[in-house]
Parts: C-alpha cells; sequence; structure tokens
C-alpha cells in the first residue's frame, strides 16, 4: 500500500496484448513484455508522474543528449516464480539502491529508492503473467535513466526519462551448469581507478566489446578484466564478478572503484560466510592465479551474476598459456552456491536474509 507521501503510480493497460511464448523458446532479451514502467525528471520538478504505460518505442530527437554523450544509467535484476506459483523479486531494494549509485556517478538526479522498488513491483505485477514458471525461467527487469535534454552541449542534462522494461528469458543452463574458458587480457582495460567501473552505465558495456569479441575470436567465452593501470591485478570477468579458492581461501576482488558491486558477489559472500567458509576481499595478481593453477592448487574459480546466478571457468588463458581448472569440472563451492541462490530464489528455501520479497 503506497503511505500518504508517496506518489501514486498511474496505470494504462495495453489494447493490443502480445502472445506470450513457450518457456521453451525463451533466450535473453530478445521477447518483452505488454508494458513500461516510465517517471520523468525535469529541473524544477523533480521526479514525477511514475506509471505503467503499454510497451512503446521512445521517440526521440536526433539532438537528446544521451545520443550522444552516453549519460545512461540501468540495472538488472529478476523475478521468479516459484512452484507454489508466488512471484519473488531477488533483493530488489539493493538493486534499487545501487541504480541510485550510478545515477550519482553519472550526475543524473536520484530517485527515492523505495519508488525505484515500487517501480520494479508495479511492471512486474501488471505484467505477472509473464513471468514464466518453467525451471531455471524467470522475468528480468531492466530499469533504465537516459538524459532526455536536446542541446549539443557536454554537460549533465536537466530532463531525464526513467523506464523500466521486462523480458521472459529461459533457462541459463539448459544443459546443466557448464564450465566456460576465459581469456585474461593486458591488451585492453575496462576501467580505471576514478572512472565509471563501480557505475552501470553503457560505456562500461561499450568499452568491453572489442576485448569480447577478440576473446571470442580466439575460442574463449568471455574477458577476464585485469586492472587498468599495472594491468595485473585481476578486476572481473566479462559482466560478472570474479571468485576463486586456492586451498581452503576464496578469493575475490574488493570493491575499490573498478568492479560493480554486483548483488550476486554480496550474496555469494554473505552466504559463505555464514557456511563458515575463509573468504578475503583483496587483491590477486594474474600470475598468482596461473601459479597456483600450475601448482594444483587452484581448485576452482567461478563468475557471480544476475544472467547465470554463477558460471564455472573451466579453463583460464594467459600470454599463451592455458591451465585447466577443477578438472573442468564445477567445484563444489561453485555448485553449493548455485543451488542454495537458486533455491532461495525460487522460493525452496529459508530467507534469512530476508532477500525475497513477493509481487
Ligand atoms: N560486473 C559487471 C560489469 C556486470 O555487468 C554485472 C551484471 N550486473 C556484474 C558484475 C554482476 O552483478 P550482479 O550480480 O548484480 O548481476
Amino acid at each position: 500500500m503506497a503511505s500518504m507521501n508517496e506518489p501514486t503510480i498511474g496505470f494504462t493497460q495495453t489494447r493490443t496484448p502480445q502472445r506470450r511464448p513457450e518457456d521453451s523458446t525463451l533466450s535473453f532479451g530478445k521477447v518483452l513484455t505488454d508494458h513500461m514502467f516510465m517517471m520523468n525528471y525535469e529541473e524544477g520538478r523533480g521526479w514525477h508522474d511514475p506509471r505503467v504505460v503499454p510497451y512503446a518505442p521512445l521517440t526521440l530527437d536526433p539532438a537528446t543528449s544521451v545520443l550522444h554523450y552516453g549519460q545512461a544509467v540501468f540495472d538488472g535484476l529478476k523475478a521468479f516464480r516459484g512452484g507454489d506459483g508466488t512471484i519473488r523479486l531477488f533483493r530488489a531494494q539493493r538493486h534499487a539502491e545501487r541504480l541510485n549509485r550510478s545515477c550519482a556517478a553519472l550526475c543524473i538526479p536520484t530517485m527515492d529508492a523505495n519508488l525505484i522498488r515500487r517501480s520494479f513491483e508495479a511492471i512486474v505485477s501488471a505484467d505477472h503473467a509473464w513471468v514464466p514458471s518453467s525451471p531455471g525461467t524467470s522475468l528480468y527487469i531492466r530499469p533504465t535513466v537516459i538524459a532526455t535534454e536536446v542541446q549539443l552541449g557536454v554537460h549533465p542534462a536537466h530532463s531525464y526519462t526513467y523506464f523500466v522494461i521486462c523480458s521472459p528469458v529461459g533457462s541459463y543452463y539448459k544443459e546443466g551448469v557448464k564450465p566456460v574458458r576465459i581469456l585474461a587480457t593486458d591488451k585492453y582495460v575496462r576501467a580505471v581507478q576514478g572512472g565509471l567501473g563501480e557505475a552501470k552505465t553503457a560505456a562500461n558495456y561499450a568499452a568491453s566489446l572489442a576485448a569480447q569479441q577478440d576473446a571470442e575470436r580466439q575460442g574463449y567465452t568471455q574477458v577476464l578484466w585485469l586492472d587498468g593501470i599495472e594491468r595485473r591485478f585481476v578486476d572481473e570477468v566479462g559482466t560478472m564478478n570474479i571468485m576463486l579458492r586456492i586451498g581452503d581461501e576464496v578469493i575475490t576482488p574488493p570493491l575499490a572503484g573498478t568492479i560493480l558491486d554486483g548483488v550476486t558477489r554480496n550474496s555469494a559472500l554473505t552466504l559463505m560466510r555464514d557456511w563458515g567458509l575463509k573468504v578475503s576481499e583483496r587483491k590477486i595478481a594474474i600470475e598468482e592465479v596461473m601459479q597456483a593453477g600450475r601448482d594444483g592448487t587452484l581448485a576452482e574459480m567461478w563468475g557471480t551474476g544476475t544472467a547465470a546466478v554463477v558460471s564455472p571457468v573451466g579453463e583460464l588463458g594467459y600470454k599463451g598459456e592455458t591451465i585447466r581448472i577443477g578438472g573442468g569440472q564445477t567445484g563444489p563451492v561453485t555448485q553449493r552456491l548455485y543451488d542454495a541462490i537458486v533455491a532461495l530464489q525460487y522460493g525452496r528455501a529459508p530467507d534469512p536474509h530476508g532477500w525475497m520479497s513477493t509481487v
């Protein structure tokens, strides 16, 4: 229920509902639902007019500033339909807060985090029939803010549009959790301290494309990013945070301004600490990882992110050498994290941290 101070969210129902695809045909982000959430900002007026409306193209003047200077931020989270039919969002508040941090980094006026969370709930409840129910499927929610001022000067815009669109997505692991091959690169960098690395902004993804294409051409699935100064310390993998286990120590790079504060990363760290594992957030050099791989002490390595939950790394390439990790199989901590997080998301496990919210 909206309290007295909370704005009412308007609702205009679509007159042309689309046919929903079969769960078995779903991939990622290709099909969009019937509605979208929108809200506008103008200087002097603030954020106003939150509403759910029929999904439709945006009309933008060619001089709209986002098209030129990329003043845009987004986030990504999921809604899951449990076996009992209940729809749950995973850590909606944390995603809302991160969207606001991304806004602040790009000089975009922040929103009320509660209203952001309500925007997720409003769009999912309008399109609740689009939340698929087959194992592993979900509704991906994509909140986005763009600068809409029509002008070609380089400065923070005076008007913005916030929208939330949704896409039913298929199971990431149709054939079971499968280890991937990744390539550490010292040719490209993604972010440097003082830059935009910890914001979820279009520029970071634009900056990753050439490296990703290069890695794919060499037969790898993802890029392992190293720090932008020494090109030595492990940062992130593709669009995931990276974790690895050497002996009994789980290591993940610290949040020091160049990597995204992943919600899955935070969830995995919390769970592993709950389980009593030794977890370190510390810098780790690529040579240390390669050496542990050669010694046989690198027991497992995995990425964490909303799309896959966890993605085990079976092989790591660097400077012409490739090491195999955990015999190319999914390691025990990786698998345990996957099972625990997925059980929570589909409402099959108790939720002691209050991560799930029902819609
Ligand atoms: N790093 C980057 C660059 C990402 O795009 C993502 C995906 N959002 C992540 C890490 C993982 O974050 P999360 O667990 O919140 O999805």
